[in-house]
């Protein structure tokens, strides 16, 4: 008699889940959903196993990755059980069981620790630049000379190593779940497998999100897309090029790095708008019925940080010197939590983790196929000597 495992089905409406008890199995779910084939069928299959509350089933599948939330399955399904939210619920489930330190769980489950954690960050990020600014020249705006480049340059690289190091250990985490599954595959996947499959999977899967464009309402992959963009380009100008970002040079508007900058503040801006609008109306769109609190989280700092970033540049060319310092030390102060909470605990690891579940997904295949044959070999072997 299959059990319901009445803790696992709280957890996982906690983290978005609708009412996944009303589903009555009729596959309607599985049937629309662009991207579910016989490889890697779903949300039917993930809505019984998240019923019985099998979490190592859902652990060690990529299949809620798989899932890009176009909401299709959500509008088709007759008891309004919510399919594409359940999927989202188990890629923040999943989020948690992949983060080795701890935080992940506790940002998604609680409400006060994000508060807090954010406070925290935030005030750090202000005491830090209180005791490391440079000189603070009020007869005009010398930002680079407030903000040593060196400095923030340093800062820049600490966070990246450590973001970047527990964000490719809970990736490795993952492979261990889906591929590996704990120790139990046992057919080995030979290096040429694994980097033919990175070099075909990866690149193509994380800066095209290409299976998105299967799904019919294309505004999302179009919008989805631009929001990557606009981070990239942030990113590029924070991090390779901030000695020509953050400068005390008046750069003319139509200077590249201007452009650069512009463009990705407009990118962000236009996404956080789209989100937050679908989100406030959300109940005509069937992926905003339900919105987690840290999805709000994500696009207020989101916002926050896009905002500060223009304002200080408004403030600099209308030669506003302490207008300009404060508004940057409020830009990140805004953008420390939005990058430490975001990029390896929560919303923004996605970005990583869904093209990584592309590439396991193709690994688990491989080692299914070996097992399978190799099963059929001992066995024909088995009945030669028999
Ligand atoms: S369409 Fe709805 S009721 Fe049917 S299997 Fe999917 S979730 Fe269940
Ligand atoms: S939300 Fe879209 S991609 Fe996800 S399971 Fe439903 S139909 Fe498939």
């Amino acid at each position: 008699m299959e059990r319901v495992n009445a803790e696992f089905l709280k957890k996982i409406k906690t983290l978005g889940a609708f009412d996944i008890n009303a589903c009555f199995s009729c596959g309607n779910c599985t049937a629309i959903c662009p991207l579910s084939d016989e490889k890697n069928s779903f949300p039917r299959k993930m809505i019984r196993y998240s019923l019985l509350g099998l979490e190592e089933k859902i652990i060690t599948s990529p299949d809620p990755w798989l899932c890009y939330y176009c909401g299709e399955c959500t509008e088709t399904c007759p008891r309004e059980a919510d399919p594409g939210g359940l999927m989202m619920a188990l890629r923040r489930f999943a989020t948690t069981k992949y983060d080795f330190t701890g935080i992940s769980p506790l940002i998604y489950l609680s409400k006060t620790f994000k508060f807090i954690a954010t406070l925290v960050l935030m005030l750090l990020t202000v005491a830090l630049v209180y005791f490391l600014h440079g000189p603070i020249i009020t007869s005009e705006v010398k930002l680079a000379t407030f903000a040593p480049v060196h400095i923030t340059e340093i800062g820049d690289l600490v966070i990246l190593f450590l973001l970047g190091s527990i964000l490719l250990i809970n990736i490795y985490r993952m492979y261990r779940f889906i591929v590996l599954q704990e120790g139990k595959s046992r057919a080995k996947i030979p290096l040429k497998v694994y980097i033919k499959e990175f070099i075909n999977i990866l690149p193509l899967n994380f800066f095209t999100q290409l299976k998105f464009k299967f799904c019919e309402n294309k505004k999302y992959w179009i919008t989805h897309l631009i929001i990557v963009y606009g981070y990239g380009m942030a990113f590029i100008l924070v991090v390779f090029l901030l000695r020509w970002f953050q400068t005390d040079e008046f750069y003319p508007f139509m200077h590249p790095i201007r452009i650069l900058g512009y463009f990705s503040a407009i990118a962000l801006l236009y996404g956080v708008a789209y989100m937050s609008i679908g989100r406030i109306k959300h109940r005509k769109e069937p992926v905003w019925k339900f919105s987690h609190s840290t999805d709000w989280m994500f696009l207020i700092l989101l916002f926050l940080t896009t905002l500060t970033g223009l304002l200080v540049d408004v403030f600099k060319y209308l030669h506003l010197p302490m207008a300009t310092y404060i508004t940057y030390t409020i830009h990140l102060a805004v953008v420390t939590p939005l990058l430490v909470l975001e990029v390896p605990f929560a919303k923004w690891s996605h970005l990583a983790y869904r093209p990584f579940a592309i590439y396991f997904a193709r690994l688990k295949e491989y080692t299914e196929k070996v097992g399978s044959s190799e099963v059929s070999t001992a066995s024909k072997s088995k009945e030669a000597e028999m």
